[in-house]
């Protein structure tokens, strides 16, 4: 059976088609530029098969619907039927980004599901909309597909109340639901899994500190099967310092911010989100690739980025560290935890005197898309990096509900 796994993000959809369950991958692609500039923008679709040209077409798209719709009329071209069913797609898997209290568990989508997963939209008001309008064009384009929802919210949806809660007005959390979600779930999940399978240790025996490093950013700390603490919040805007967010922030600023620019609230959240971070700082780009060859050519306003992020970084692996009481290994995913060794080396830097220490040749040895442990035989925790795979974790747990039977043996596959 095929699973059509549909990632959408605030100017993108990607997606994977998987071959279940041998989870072999079919196609694989991305639209992007959706929505940018004025009405009818030209976005781009890339569609790759094993062994086959690349497939690129740029296409006038007005929203996401536009972006899910041509993305299956392109799978149908290029995708053979499955030989049992005669269809390309038999099941698609939907990431959402937020679940909020009501969802933690991937669930089939239903029309009383998607009416409730609108009512989510002041949870998180830049992507709800965006994964229900793709869920809503997959329904029209396809009324009778199954489909299933998978939550960025729900791995740490238990943790312990200790640090879920803010240290407000009790009343707050338990009128209104402020809490601290988290994000990054699906991709921690499956970082975790692949790192317990390298260390040859069952996932409740572990201490993991995992820092997923993307455009969004954010840290986790896993104790023994459960999730302890990470590092956003009630929006993916708390925490690290990203590729255009600001991560923690005093809102003390904002009242006198107002007073001083005339900005209201929306525009400084605006700022916050999308023109802070890596970019606000730098003021050159969002992209750590950007920054570190800038920085290297001289670029002081590069270097003041790449040491913000990455002291903001050790802050939270460091208290991270404390809450644990050590940890069995420290885990690097995301396009930036994956591939820039520079940061991961300024990480660790001053470590040594806590046991922490990389194997530099391993550490600059270990990019675009390795698996595996970058840590000095004698550190004191091994350090890893595990590429992001939040699409096959989807279409494993879709797959899952679908047939209603326990995973795969070989979702614990080793990272290959
Ligand atoms: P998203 O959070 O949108 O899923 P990714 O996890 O793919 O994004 O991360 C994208 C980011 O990864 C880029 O903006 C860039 O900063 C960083 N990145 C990708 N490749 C490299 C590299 N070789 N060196 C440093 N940073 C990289």
């Amino acid at each position: 059976m095929n699973v059509l796994v549909v990632n959408s993000g605030s100017s993108s959809v990607k997606f994977k088609l998987f071959a279940m369950p041998e989870q072999s991958l079919m196609a694989s692609g991305h639209v992007e530029g959706i929505g940018i500039g004025n009405s009818g923008s030209r976005a781009l679709l890339v569609c790759s098969r094993p062994g086959m040209d690349e497939l690129k077409e740029e296409f006038e798209c007005q929203n996401h619907s536009g972006a899910v719709k041509r993305l299956y009329e392109v799978l149908i071209l290029s995708v053979p039927p499955v030989a049992g069913s005669g269809k390309t797609v038999d099941l698609i898997g939907h990431r959402v980004v937020h679940g909020g209290e009501r969802f933690f568990e991937p669930l089939m989508i239903e029309d009383d599901v998607i009416r409730e997963l609108e009512s989510l939209d002041e949870l998180a008001p830049l992507h709800i909309p965006i994964n229900v309008m793709c869920i809503r064009e997959c329904r029209k384009l396809l009324p009778e597909m199954p489909m299933t929802a998978c939550f960025d919210t729900a791995f740490s949806h238990d943790m312990p109340i200790h640090t879920r809660l803010y240290p407000v007005p009790l009343e707050w959390s338990e009128k209104y639901g402020i809490r601290r979600y988290g994000f990054h779930g699906i991709s921690y999940e499956h970082a975790i899994q692949q790192a317990s399978c390298l260390l040859e240790r069952p996932v409740d025996s572990l201490k993991i500190i995992a820092a997923h490093l993307g455009n969004g950013s954010s840290t986790m700390a896993f104790d023994h099967g459960r999730v302890l603490d990470t590092s956003m919040g009630f929006t993916p805007l708390e925490g690290l310092m990203m590729g255009t967010r600001s991560g923690n922030f005093d809102p003390a600023v904002f009242p006198f911010l107002m007073g001083k620019t005339g900005l209201d609230v929306p525009d400084i959240l605006e700022v916050l989100n999308t023109g802070s971070g890596l970019l606000g700082v730098s003021g050159i780009s969002r992209d750590m690739r950007v920054i570190v060859e800038k920085m290297d050519k001289g670029c002081q306003r590069a270097r003041l980025a790449f040491d913000m992020f990455v002291h903001v970084l050790r802050k939270y692996l460091g208290g991270y560290l404390f809450a644990l009481g050590g940890a069995d290994a420290i885990v690097f995913t995301g396009g930036i935890g994956e591939n820039s060794w520079r940061v991961r080396q300024a990480v660790f830097k001053p470590l040594g005197g806590l046991g922490l220490v990389l194997d530099d040749e391993k550490n600059r040895a270990m990019t675009g898309g390795g698996a595996g442990c970058i840590s000095a035989d004698d550190s004191r925790a091994k350090v890893m990096v595990i590429p992001a795979d939040e699409e096959r974790m989807i279409a494993v747990s879709a797959y899952k509900l679908y047939n209603k039977k326990k995973p795969p043996a070989d979702l614990r596959r080793r990272p290959s």
